[in-house]
């Protein structure tokens, strides 16, 4: 998979892109990530990339050129998803996730100032919120989408299982983890995890799943893929 950023501020990528599962990912040839700086798709004196709103108003406005000529460079095919970050846009979530990370090349907008010119909006094939509050810019909504893509991309995760048992992925939130030690300040580990009996530590983590997102997103539910065996757990957690 490529993706592409096209960003004021490219230097707020360093770091986050070469550390950790990203820096793996890049290293080992899973993705390619260009960060591009709007900047140089300017062909003025003063390389303009902001202006101030029509009609009046607060706080500057990205324009639309510099938008239009960097995405006419970088986009590769018909099949390249541009996506523009934007607190207006459909809240992105782990399905979404699964969208983007099926695509060939992802190029994604960070906004600034008050926003970008509506006009890029024709270019956009999705705008995506990363929640209702209102970011100085997208910069960090472009590495929240990166990170949670790059993730799900087959031989990014050690285990591939891994991103399939995360919360969301079943439907459900993620039951409790533990590690060494057995027991901390008191606190053991559930018995069942130390039994190595997989048949029961498979249910019982189901039915920490289950429990958990009860107790903490029980809209979850009304979209998850139930067993009756699970719809029964759930019925006795109401006696
Ligand atoms: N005036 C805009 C509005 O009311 O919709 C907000 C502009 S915001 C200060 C600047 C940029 O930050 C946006 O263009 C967008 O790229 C990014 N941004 C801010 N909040 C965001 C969010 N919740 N999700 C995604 N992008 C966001």
């Amino acid at each position: 998979m490529r993706i592409d950023i096209l960003t004021l501020f490219p230097s707020m990528f360093v770091g986050p892109f070469d550390t950790s599962m990203l820096k793996k990912a890049k290293d080992n040839l899973l993705v390619e990530i260009y960060v591009h700086d709007i900047r140089e798709y300017t062909f003025d004196k003063h390389r303009v990339v902001d202006d101030y709103p029509y009609g009046g108003g607060p706080g500057m406005v990205m324009k639309a050129e510099p938008i239009y000529t960097a995405i006419g460079d970088i986009k590769k095919d018909l099949r390249t998803k541009v996506v523009l970050t934007t607190p207006q846009g459909r809240v992105y979530n782990q399905e979404l996730a699964w969208e983007l990370a099926r695509t060939e090349q992802l190029i994604i907008i960070a906004g600034h100032y008050e926003g970008v010119d509506e006009r890029v909006t024709e270019l956009v094939d999705e705008e995506i919120s990363i929640g209702d509050y209102v970011l100085t810019g997208g910069e960090i909504p472009a590495m929240v989408l990166v990170d949670s893509v790059v993730r799900l991309l087959p031989g990014v995760l050690g285990g591939e299982e891994a991103a399939e048992d995360d919360s969301f992925a079943t439907g459900l939130l993620e039951g409790p983890q533990y590690t060494r030690p057995e027991v901390f300040e008191g606190m053991s580990v559930p018995e069942v995890l130390l039994s190595g009996h997989h048949a029961n530590i498979a249910r019982w983590r189901r039915e920490q799943a289950l429990r958990r997102t009860k107790e903490r997103r029980p809209d979850l539910l009304e979209k998850a893929i139930l067993s009756q065996q699970d719809i029964d757990f759930l019925k006795k957690l109401e006696d």
